[in-house]
């Protein structure tokens, strides 16, 4: 008998109405024949509201007490899904985290899933019984509560389709799919029928937020076929998968991150060994690094400039003061009145001329570029903050038409 997944996020269970009209979506699939388990998020603001709790009684809690915390959010809604599922006479049982063997290492807050034990799943899904889990949570090696990381009930539910085999993964969403830019801003912005992997994480990772990176990058993993599709509108959604067949689609979406910092060295020596000890420091204090530039040199100096997040950008400035004499450079400046705004599509490999009609799209404009960088599947450009909707829009304009 086959088996699928459905998660459903905040938003489609909210209030009693919404969790009616998902627990509809739920019997559908059951009386097709399917097994079906079903992951579930917190309601709406939940998890937001107990954090402020939680900060109104003690600024620094405990990441173990938090995750005691958050993980009740998840808890109500499956229980309450299934109560409005036994109102259609169907067999249901919820299960948390910990019932279904969702084990996690212990690293509170961000937990990393390490495996489903799932033998409690099974014994539920063997008796015919709708099974609805907890999202974001899971248990470590102490038998205590952990959760996943803020948006990690859809990584849950791939985990679940992982171990369960199933056919597909659905996350039900408030939007209809993937689109090549955001509908909320851009009118011509068109849904996406299929997307892969690769370019669904790039988007993801690009600010995109409609699916948890890592529930992305395990599907990818483990060939989970996912479908993202609104819990709203009955119809079909955007296909992750492997490899799709769209390929007259040059790019796939435009998608912008306003949250990078820009840092240059400037006057750093031309010599072998310069760039090593810089990254060196920032590696060392855990920061991410984005773009890097290097410019050509001159009178034997170089200047090199690369980008992090706008919340790393104090910590990698004094780190790099600190080792100014081990570096050797002459000035450091930043900014982040920055956006970076790009371009993703797996058939840019194939088609020539992408990177050209994006700058050309930007010319027309007049927006100027500060820094640009590639991979096989995307490219992203640096722009002023000020002129970044505006890049966005111009360029999704050149792909898809206004
Ligand atoms: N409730 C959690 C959050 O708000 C997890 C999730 O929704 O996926 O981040
Ligand atoms: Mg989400």
């Amino acid at each position: 008998m086959g088996l699928i997944v459905q998660k459903f996020g905040g938003s489609s269970v909210a209030d009693a109405e919404s969790i009616r009209r998902v627990a509809w979506i739920i019997a559908e699939a059951y009386s097709e024949g399917k097994n079906v388990v079903v992951v579930l998020s917190a309601q709406a603001d939940t998890t937001d509201d107990l954090i402020a709790k939680a900060k109104e009684l003690n600024p620094n809690p405990s990441m173990r007490e938090m995750d005691v915390l958050l993980s009740t959010g998840e808890q109500a809604s499956i229980a309450l899904m299934a109560m409005a599922l036994e109102t259609l006479g169907l067999p249901v049982v919820s299960l948390t985290g910990w019932q279904v063997g969702m084990n996690t290492d212990s690293s509170y807050g961000s937990a990393r899933i390490k495996g489903v034990s799932a033998e409690r799943l099974k014994a539920e899904l063997d008796r015919r019984r709708i099974v609805l889990v907890a999202g974001f949570q899971g248990i470590n090696k102490f038998d205590d509560i952990t959760t996943i990381g803020r948006g990690g009930s859809d990584t849950t539910a791939v985990a679940l389709a992982v171990t369960l085999n199933a056919e597909i993964c659905r996350i039900y969403t408030d939007v209809e799919g993937i689109f090549t830019g955001d509908p909320n801003k851009l009118p011509g912005a068109k849904k996406l029928d299929e997307i892969t992997y690769d370019e669904m994480i790039e988007l993801a990772t690009l600010g995109a937020q409609v699916l948890h990176n890592r529930s992305v990058e395990m599907a990818k993993r483990y060939g989970v076929k996912m479908e993202v599709l609104s819990s709203l509108v009955r119809k079909p959604g955007t296909i992750v998968k492997g490899v799709t067949k769209m390929e007259h689609m040059k790019i796939s979406g435009v998608a912008k991150d306003s949250d990078i910092a820009r840092i240059a060295l400037v006057g750093l020596k031309d010599e072998p060994g310069v760039a090593f000890k810089m990254f060196r420091v920032l590696a060392n204090e855990k920061i991410n690094i984005d773009i890097i530039l290097q410019s050509i040199g001159r009178n034997n100096t170089n200047d090199i400039s690369f980008t992090v997040s706008r919340s790393d950008m104090e910590k990698a400035v004094n780190v790099l003061e600190e080792n100014k004499d081990i570096i050797g450079y002459t000035d450091i400046s930043t900014t982040d009145k920055i956006a970076k705004v790009s371009i993703v599509g797996a058939g840019m490999m194939s088609s020539p001329g992408v990177a050209a009609m994006m700058f050309e799209a930007l010319y027309d404009s007049k927006i100027n570029i500060a820094m640009i960088s590639t991979s096989e599947i995307k490219i992203s450009v640096l722009v002023d903050e000020n002129d970044a909707d505006r890049s966005v829009a111009a360029i999704h304009a050149k792909f898809f038409g206004a």
